[in-house]
C-alpha cells in the first residue's frame, strides 16, 4: 500500500513523463476552470480561478529563484474571475485572460500536481507532507522495527531516505555497526540536519552518577516516559547510541507505542481518552546545569490532539509532572484514574530489548514512551550511552529534499536520459 502510494507521489512529481494527450479547458460557473482530458475515463480536473489567479506563475506575482509568491495582496482582487481561457496543447499550457486585466500562463504538469481531487491530496499528504504513521502494540516491536547499516546511511541517499522513513512511519528504526566514538550522534544528526540542543545541552551521556541531578542519570529501573515534556517545542527524536552495554541481567530498553495506547483507551475507554485529551497537566523541570538554573513549565495534555482528531504528541513523565495542578477539583480524582489506566495498558504493551555496542536506537519522543530496566552498575558492569536529539521539521525536510531527487532520478532514467545529475539509487 505504501509503495503504491508513493509511486503514486513519484508520477504526481515527475507527470512530465505522462503520455501527451489533448485536453480542452472550459469556464465553469463564471469562477472554475475545468480540465477535460479528450480519452474517456481520465480525471477532469477542476480549479478555482480566484486560487489560480492566486498562484500566477509569472515574473511579476511569482519570484521564481526563491520559489515565493510576490503578487500584491494589497490589491488583490478575491472575486477576481476568469474571462477567457486558451490551450496551447503544443506548449502543454493553460493561458487565462482575468477580470482584474492580468494574463496568466500555467504548464498542464503543473496544475496535474495541484490537483484538488481527493485521493491527489490523499497521497500528497501521506507521502509527501508526511508519511501515514502506523500504530504498533508491544508484540509487533520485531516486525515494524527496522534496521539499517550506519556506513550505508551516512555514504548513501537511499538507505537515509528508508532510515527516515520507517523513523516516520513507525516511530523507532535501529542503525548498526557504528564506530564506538563519542561522536556518532553528531554526526549522524548532521547528516540529516543538525542537532537540537536542549537545558542538557547538545549530545549528552546516559550512564550512572553519583548524585545525580537527572534521574535518568541513575542505575534504577527508569519508568517509561517521554523526554522534556515540559517543553512547548519538545525534541521530537532521540538518537541514543549505545557504546559499552552491561553484562548484567538489566539495563534494557523498554519502549511503547503510545499512539497505540491512545488508539486502545479511545476504542476500549473512551471516557479515559476524552479525560487524557483535555485535561492540562503541569510538566516541570527544575535545576540547574553549567552554572545556569533553569524553571521550566509546559501545560498540556497528555494525549495532544490536531483538528482533526490525530494525535500530535504524547506525553508522560513520573518525575517531570509538576505537584502544581492547575485544573479544577472535580476533574482531579477522574484524571488520576484515567491516567492509572494509561500508565497501566502502557506497562503491559512495553517491548523489552537490550542494544549492544555499536547500535544507535532512534524513536520518536513525541510518539514513543521509552524506559529501562535497572542494572548492576559496578566498574566491570557500566553501561555508556550517548544521545542527541533531532526535530521533526528538520527530518521532514531532508526526506522530501530525498524523495524529489530519486523522483527525479528515477524519472531521467526511465524516460531514457543519461542525466547524471543527483544520486542514482544504484544498489551497492
Ligand atoms: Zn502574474
Amino acid at each position: 500500500m505504501l509503495s503504491q502510494g508513493l509511486r503514486r507521489a513519484v508520477s504526481l512529481l515527475t507527470s512530465r513523463t505522462l503520455v501527451r494527450r489533448q485536453l480542452s479547458a472550459r469556464i465553469v460557473d463564471a469562477t472554475y476552470v475545468e480540465l477535460q482530458p479528450d480519452k474517456a475515463g481520465a480525471t477532469t480536473l477542476t480549479f478555482p480561478g480566484v486560487w489560480l489567479r492566486d498562484n500566477c506563475r509569472c515574473p511579476t506575482c511569482f519570484h521564481s529563484s526563491s520559489q515565493s509568491r510576490q503578487l500584491d495582496w494589497n490589491q488583490f482582487d478575491a472575486s477576481v474571475r476568469p474571462l477567457a481561457l486558451h490551450m496551447d496543447a503544443a506548449q502543454q499550457q493553460l493561458h487565462v485572460r482575468w477580470s482584474d486585466e492580468h494574463e496568466s500562463s500555467y504548464t498542464l504538469d503543473w496544475l496535474r500536481q495541484r490537483s484538488f481531487d481527493a485521493s491527489s491530496q490523499r497521497s500528497y499528504l501521506d507521502d509527501f507532507y508526511r508519511p501515514r504513521t502506523r500504530h504498533w502494540a508491544g508484540a509487533e516491536f520485531e516486525q515494524i522495527a527496522q534496521r539499517f547499516n550506519y556506513d550505508q546511511v551516512m555514504s548513501e541517499d537511499e538507505p537515509l531516505q528508508h532510515w527516515l522513513q520507517a523513523l516516520a512511519v513507525y516511530g523507532v528504526a535501529l542503525l548498526n555497526g557504528a564506530p564506538l566514538d563519542e561522536g556518532v550522534v553528531r554526526r549522524l544528526a548532521e547528516r540529516v540536519g543538525f542537532i537540537r540542543r536542549t537545558t542538557y545541552g547538545e549530545e549528552f551521556i546516559v550512564q550512572a552518577k553519583p548524585g545525580a541531578k537527572n534521574y535518568a542519570y541513575l542505575s534504577l529501573p527508569l519508568p517509561l516516559h517521554t523526554d522534556l515534556p515540559y517543553y512547548e517545542y519538545k525534541p521530537s527524536v532521540n538518537i541514543l547510541h549505545c557504546m559499552v552495554q552491561t553484562k548484567s541481567r538489566g539495563g534494557s530498553n523498554l519502549l511503547v507505542d503510545a499512539y497505540h495506547i491512545a488508539d486502545r483507551l479511545r476504542e476500549e475507554h473512551p471516557q479515559d481518552f476524552e479525560r487524557l485529551s483535555r485535561t492540562l497537566v503541569d510538566w516541570n523541570d527544575i535545576g540547574s546545569e553549567d552554572g545556569r538554573e533553569f524553571h521550566n513549565i509546559w501545560r498540556a495534555p497528555v494525549i495532544c490532539l490536531d483538528a482533526a482528531g490525530g494525535y500530535t504528541r504524547i506525553n508522560h513523565s513520573v518525575p517531570q509532572r509538576d505537584s502544581h495542578f492547575n485544573v479544577p477539583l472535580d476533574q482531579v480524582l477522574p484524571w488520576y484514574e484515567s491516567y492509572a489506566r494509561f500508565v497501566q495498558l502502557a506497562r503491559a504493551d512495553a517491548y523489552s530489548f537490550k542494544t549492544q555496542p555499536g547500535d544507535v536506537l532512534t524513536f520518536n519522543n513525541i510518539r514513543l514512551l521509552h524506559g529501562r530496566t535497572g542494572y548492576d552498575d559496578t566498574e566491570q558492569n557500566s553501561r555508556y550511552i550517548v544521545g542527541a536529539y533531532l526535530d521533526w521539521d528538520i527530518i521532514y525536510s531532508r526526506l522530501r529534499v530525498l524523495k524529489k531527487r530519486s523522483a527525479s532520478s528515477s524519472s531521467s532514467s526511465s524516460s531514457g536520459s543519461s542525466s547524471s545529475s543527483g544520486p542514482t539509487a544504484s544498489a551497492s
